[in-house]
């Protein structure tokens, strides 16, 4: 399968910020905040849609590690931003589920 966050997951391009047995994050290569880290199972799923129960134990581990590394980076305080988007209407552009991690700066809402 041509995925490119696959080929993040197993190492085969770009720098991991934090990896274990179930996810990988990394920087996002268009930052749109100070802090823009992406948050990904290494097991390829598609989309939100595509999750079933099983997948609610991965789903919450992928909120720790993004809550950890705000805590890691002392942006807990202030706050930051965790999106997940869903096909086109939700604006996905990467069919591999990723939780963004957004901070640094003051966020809006509604969002775009
Ligand atoms: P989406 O719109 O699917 O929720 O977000 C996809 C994100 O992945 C975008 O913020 C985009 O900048 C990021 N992205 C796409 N391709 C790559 C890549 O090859 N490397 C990294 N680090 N980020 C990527
Ligand atoms: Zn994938």
């Amino acid at each position: 399968m041509d995925c490119i966050f696959c080929k993040i997951a197993n190492k085969q391009m770009g720098a991991l910020l934090h990896e274990d047995d179930q996810v990988v994050a990394f920087d996002d290569m268009t930052p749109q905040a100070p802090h823009h880290v992406l948050v990904i199972p290494k097991r390829h799923i598609a989309t939100i849609n595509d999750t079933t129960t099983a997948d609610e134990t991965l789903l919450g581990h992928m909120i720790a590690v993004a809550k950890n590394i705000a805590q890691q980076r002392s942006l807990d305080a202030d706050g930051y931003r965790l999106v997940f988007n869903c096909n086109h209407q939700g604006g996905q552009a990467v069919y591999h589920i990723h939780l963004h991690f957004l901070a640094g700066r003051q966020m809006h809402w509604p969002p775009g």
